[in-house]
């Protein structure tokens, strides 16, 4: 069965296929970095990692696009109320940000945009829709006329024909239940921190810094659009909006939405002090990769029920994978082949992949996993298993930790391996050559964040730990 997502614009389940051949054009909708990341946030850019492996493991490559958000109303407040500039206040949550996906191990999307380097292409799309009549002004801010875009609604399946144009909000954040014009541009209040422009002194709205910098890197048409439920409405659909307005076109093809993780089967709530981040799980004890396991072994779609007794399973369901492992690596089986483990391996191998290609589940693809192992480990009990079984079988768990990436403990155990940095520097000369600097030098801040330093020589890399 080919690779199916449920697409939340047409409400159903479909068949998967990239506009051009070979290559997935993907964006993902970043942190706003005004605080820590809590692991709410880090469930849904879990799933946008299980869906980046599984992209490449179907055979596709990839060119994702995700934002940083570091510019918004929340940002501003608290920049300005510690004396800071919206730089200096955003880089440390930034770079916190980076540190999670890190131990996490969440794969670098290929470009990671920050909204306040595109300030003049935002201005530019707001000209545009203003041209064709999209917008209006009004003290000072510019607004997005929803009733001049008929499809409104059609990502949330909502009815907003009755919408009254000139009813505007000019906060990025507001009620879900509320649909009103949105702004694109906000007027500059007081002392905020402000850019000059030809829409006046102000700041960018938040949709269209996703609609913009997506479309600049990816072209009008995007095939995967991802993010948490919440942002279904407003933020994408005013993304559609404002896209489909500028080019006539479809905006995206596939938008797969995570749900929420709940802790303890609340919402997540300052009142109820149970909103955690990955740094005050890790105090406690608790190892990324068991947080990464948790995180990913419940289906995107289905809410994710945080409990301390999950995390304690989702480390045991570790060891015991690492166990298996360990004993395909270091025991001394018999010589031959035994009888049907191939067999076994296609069969979990198969399921494993039936269940990922079903719209990423992850609970399936475990189950494959785990009924593998329990039937490989009563055989190795009684001699069956031999030899000539331990490739069919470390391809299992190879291809399975492909995506989950949980079976090598973490750097705390041994550091960051030597294949891994070689592949980064591999991979920093290969955008260097393309050009991308940006992504070459994040490689750099990211291995001297890990303690590896890089030497540019006439003879090529180096690298040494410090
Ligand atoms: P933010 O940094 O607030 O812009 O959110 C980053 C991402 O986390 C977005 O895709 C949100 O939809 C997602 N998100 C926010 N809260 C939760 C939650 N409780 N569970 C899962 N994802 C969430
Ligand atoms: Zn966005």
């Amino acid at each position: 069965m080919a690779l199916r997502f449920y697409n939340t614009l047409s409400q159903q389940v479909e068949e998967f296929h990239p506009l051009e051949s070979n290559i997935v054009r993907m964006y993902t909708c970043g942190p706003t970095v005004y605080n820590y990341a809590h692991i709410g946030n880090l469930r849904t850019f879990t799933f946008e990692d299980v869906l980046r492996r599984w992209l490449r493991y179907r055979g596709y490559r990839l060119d994702h696009v995700m934002n940083i958000t570091d510019v918004e109303d929340k940002i501003i407040r608290n920049a300005m109320a510690q004396g800071k500039s919206l730089q200096e206040y955003t880089a440390v949550y930034e770079e916190a940000f980076f540190e999670d996906m890190a131990k996490l191990r969440l794969e670098r999307p290929e470009r990671i945009v920050r909204a306040t380097e595109h300030i003049s292409d935002m201005v530019a799309a707001v000209e545009r829709l203003s041209e064709k009549s999209y917008t209006y002004q009004s003290d000072g801010s510019t607004y997005f006329r929803i009733a001049k875009f008929p499809d409104y609604g059609k990502l949330s399946h909502t009815d907003f024909s009755g919408i009254r144009a000139g009813a505007r909000v000019d906060v990025d954040e507001y009620d879900k239940a509320d649909a009103r014009d949105f702004v694109l541009w906000k007027a500059r209040k007081e002392n905020e921190p402000a850019w000059e422009t030809s829409l006046g002194s102000g700041r960018p709205g938040w949709h269209i810094e996703c609609s913009v910098m997506s479309m600049k890197y990816l072209g009008e048409t995007l095939d995967i659009h991802a993010g948490g439920v919440d942002l279904i409405f407003p933020h994408h659909e005013n993304e559609i909006a404002q896209s489909e307005s500028l080019t006539g076109k479809q905006f995206v093809r596939y938008w797969l939405h995570a749900e929420h993780l709940l802790v303890e089967s609340q919402k997540m709530a300052k009142s109820l002090g149970n909103i955690y981040t990955l740094g005050e799980l890790m105090e406690q004890g608790y190892q990324p990769e068991a947080i990464r396991y948790l995180l990913a072994s419940v289906p995107y779609r289905k809410k994710l029920n945080f409990t301390f007794d999950g995390l304690k399973s989702a480390a045991t369901s570790i060891e015991r994978l690492r166990n298996f492992n360990t004993r395909l690596e270091t025991e001394n089986f018999p010589e031959g082949v035994g009888a049907g483990g191939d067999e076994r391996a296609a069969r979990a191998l198969n399921e494993f992949e039936n269940g990922m290609d079903d719209d990423l589940n992850t609970a399936a693809a475990l189950a494959a996993v785990f009924e593998y192992i329990r039937d490989t480990n009563s055989t190795m009990d009684a001699g069956g298993f031999r030899k000539g079984d331990v490739a069919s079988a470390q391809d299992v768990m190879q291809r399975f930790d492909s995506v989950f990436d949980v079976l090598h403990p973490g750097e705390q155990a041994g550091g960051i391996p030597d294949a891994e940095i070689e592949a980064l520097i591999e991979e920093r000369i290969q955008a260097k050559k393309s050009r991308n600097f940006a992504r070459a030098d994040q490689i750099r801040a990211g291995l001297v964040e890990r303690g590896i330093v890089l030497e540019d020589t006439k003879e090529g890399t180096r690298w040494k730990r410090k």
